[in-house]
């Protein structure tokens, strides 16, 4: 039996399936994990040196049925130089990259596979944007299980390719993930257990475990700072957070930090009370960022709860930054991470120079999962190198032009790009802001010995068409 427990209504039910709606207000539904066992769970002073370790705080799954590719406990790195170069002295990197189809959903498709294996299913079925398909696709080949993977047009070549490997059958539907998700409740798919994360609450449960090795590594925390797509991860972190606070392992729950980029924003527009407009732009929305690309978050009000509830924030970065920023990560930090986790270093940074993180506070980003399954970044990296000439100059002008857009109305002194610019020598800086000043896409403004630059709207403007061609090649 799984005890649930509804996020709306708080009402409790004991079921043997698969549930995923409160069958008293439709709410949704996640499952309740009793006090006593989170509490034996850390009192037993366990070594963290399997995933299955955790199966006290997960429904109960007989041990004659779990399935391990020796996922999870993942290394939470701290940092050697963004660190340093952002004066943050207790920053933090959880590497799920280190996972065995590199990402964190295997720790979802270990536990979901686990509880089909144990209901005695042999056909399994997952809608996502590929990284729990690919997931799902290994740990169901590893137990001869026959896995549909149901995936919308644009997907990372990189996750599809894991899937096809892993035998997996896939059926594209739609244009963005919701349209597969929305497949995946046809009553024609009846006989599969259902592993679309939407609909299977045991995929919270398995990812709530980031938590508890967080917490096992580091001790308490201020923030995490985590990608959003359909809001889920950040809700899984929150649960696994909020099962260690109520059973006094922490002292408090941190601030649940959620980042989306500028070009998919849903979750963060909600939270700005921005109304979504419906253009025949959003029709098309063209993003390196294809692992979190949701136009109907099914967790947003669970993950905007969430951020709320821990005075966290919502926050959406620019895509040119996120490209950029997953280079300095890789460079600086030795982790190769895809597009929607090098948001959350970019999201950092942003925090940092608005002072909505302070230097003092321990913070980690989540690194959900491996660039190498993206080969748009790989292009995109791989095009810049070639272009080193006219393409590199106007890359570093396009980040000076980032970080000031940044900064906001108070501006930013040429001293500080430069070190949130590594490697470019002061005058080479002073140099491109002059010509940035020149073509009336920054101005600068005195304040005693400083000279503050602010973006003005023509720089606005420019930043974001460079933007959407970057995407859009
Ligand atoms: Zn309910």
């Amino acid at each position: 039996m799984i005890p649930y427990i509804c996020t709306n209504c708080a009402k409790s039910f004991e079921l043997n399936s698969i549930v995923y709606k409160c069958p008293n207000c439709n709410g949704i539904l996640w499952v309740k994990t009793p006090k006593v066992n989170v509490q034996n769970f850390f009192n037993q002073e366990r070594k963290f040196t399997n995933f299955w370790d955790f199966r006290d705080i997960f429904p109960e799954i007989n041990q004659d049925f779990i399935v391990s590719l020796g996922e999870g406990i993942t290394p939470c790195k701290p940092s050697k130089k963004l660190g340093k170069i952002w004066d943050i002295k207790n920053l933090y990197f959880k590497d799920e990259t280190h996972n065995p189809t590199n990402s964190f959903k295997d720790r979802a498709a270990a536990l979901l596979i686990s509880h089909a294996r144990s209901l005695d299913y042999n056909k399994v079925l997952c809608a996502s944007n590929g990284n729990q398909g690919a997931s799902i696709a290994a740990y169901a080949s590893l137990e001869g299980i026959k896995c549909l993977n149901l995936i919308p047009e644009k997907i990372d070549v990189g996750k599809k390719a894991q899937m096809i490997a892993y035998n997996s059958k896939i059926k594209s539907k739609g244009k963005y993930s919701d349209e597969a998700i929305q497949e995946a409740l046809n009553p024609k798919y009846k006989n599969y257990y259902q592993c679309t994360p939407e609909y299977n609450p045991l995929t919270i449960e398995g990812q709530k475990t980031i938590s508890y090795e967080l917490i096992h590594q580091i001790g308490e925390i201020d923030g995490v700072i985590i990608p959003m797509g359909s809001g889920g991860l950040l809700v899984s972190i929150w649960k696994g957070f909020k099962e260690l606070k109520q059973s006094k392992q922490i002292s408090k729950v941190p601030k649940m930090i959620g980042v989306q980029t500028k070009t998919s924003s849903p979750i963060v527009n909600k939270y700005n009370k921005i109304k979504e407009q419906i253009t025949k732009n959003n029709e098309n929305i063209n993003s390196y960022a294809l692992g979190i690309l949701v136009k109907e978050p099914f967790y947003q009000d669970l993950a905007l709860k969430a951020i709320k509830e821990t005075n966290g924030i919502a926050l959406a970065i620019q895509e040119n930054l996120m490209l950029s920023s997953a280079e300095e990560f890789a460079s600086k930090e030795g982790i190769f991470a895809e597009p929607a986790s090098a948001l959350t270093i970019a999201a950092l940074n942003s925090l940092l120079q608005e002072k909505i993180i302070k230097k003092d506070e321990k913070i980690v980003c989540l690194i959900t999962g491996s660039g190498l399954k993206t080969p748009y970044m790989l292009e995109a990296l791989s095009s810049r190198a070639k272009t080193a000439g006219m393409g590199g100059i106007l890359s570093t002008k396009l980040k000076i032009l980032s970080q000031i857009s940044l900064s906001k109305e108070k501006g930013i002194y040429g001293s500080k790009i430069k070190e949130l610019m590594g490697t470019i020598s002061l005058p080479a800086i002073y140099q491109h802001l002059k010509e940035l000043e020149e073509k009336e896409l920054i101005v600068r403004r005195k304040e005693g010995k400083n000279v503050f630059y602010t973006i003005t709207n023509k720089g606005k403007k420019v930043l974001e068409a460079l933007e959407t061609l970057i995407a859009l090649f």
